[in-house]
């Protein structure tokens, strides 16, 4: 599909995302149901599903996204933290086949300093247990990490781990600036068809189902998470038009709302070059 879109604020209610989403260019969104931050979730009554549906039609958005809280740690080793994590992101599922989500997507948390192999284990039974009995429509993404510290699922080699290991049919979304961070070039040509190799000897390339789209503050393998504005950071455009080129999917930009406006317009130019 390749539509283009970014993250938008939920300020006042779900059902001004649309519209803001139209004020910036977007052809598709995404927006967090609850702040990311902690706090009780706003409840989707059926009054707010038609207030949305109503400002999506309104606003010609067809489809849109949703990203998971930040504080999400399946790998945790304090019990409670991994159990409200599992509880909340099917929560965010279910919510989300209220409204209509395509995916929500999530990250999967930090080992601390349990020994790795432990926390991949944490991770995968989570992912089993939040969709244990799912029966909702949205579909659940788990996304590419940037790899500081202890954070789990920064290589596809262990998001394929995941994904198996917990006998789900979990996707994948990639982050530019993440992957970039975690050391797969996108940049450079050769690079690049190094990075998509792998992707086809792990998860495979059926399985990454959407795009965020940031460039990179920090170089190649830095491991963290700095996003900047597109053509303004280590990746540069270039690999834009690798992405492009290669994956017929959405691309979300996840950039600061200044220049948001103008990283929607960038990633335009470059798909119409594509
Ligand atoms: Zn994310
Ligand atoms: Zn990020």
């Amino acid at each position: 599909m390749r539509r283009i879109g970014c993250h938008v604020s939920i300020a006042g209610g779900i059902a001004n995302a649309p519209g803001r989403a139209a004020e910036l260019g977007c052809e598709v969104f995404q927006l967090f149901t609850r702040s990311p931050r902690g706090g009780a979730a706003p409840a989707i009554t059926p009054e707010v599903i038609k207030a949305f549906r109503e400002a999506m039609k309104e606003h010609g958005q067809k489809d849109f996204y949703i990203h998971t809280p930040y504080y999400i740690n399946f790998a945790s080793d304090k019990k409670h933290i991994r159990e409200a994590s599992i509880r909340i992101v099917r929560e965010e599922l279910e919510r989300g086949s209220l409204i209509g989500a395509k995916y929500i997507m999530t990250h999967l948390g930090s080992a601390g300093d349990s020994p790795r192999p432990d926390a991949m284990q944490l991770v995968a039974e989570g992912v089993k247990e939040i969709l244990k009995g799912y029966k909702g429509s949205t579909e659940l993404l788990l996304e590419i990490s940037a790899g500081s510290g202890n954070v789990i699922g920064d290589t596809f080699e262990e998001l394929a781990q995941i994904i198996e290991k917990s006998g789900s049919r979990a996707g994948v979304c990639i982050d530019s600036a993440h992957m970039f961070a975690s050391g797969y070039d996108i940049k450079t040509k050769e690079g690049f068809k190094k990075t998509l190799k792998t992707i086809s000897d792990t998860v495979g390339k059926s399985t990454i189902k959407l795009i965020h789209a940031n460039d990179s503050k920090v170089d190649l393998g830095a491991r963290r998470d700095r996003h900047d504005h597109i053509g303004y950071g280590k990746i540069g455009k270039e690999g834009f038009v690798h992405l492009m080129e290669e994956f017929k999917l959405d691309f979300i930009l996840e950039t600061e709302h200044d220049k948001v406006k103008e990283d929607i317009i960038t990633l335009k130019q470059i798909r119409s070059a594509a």
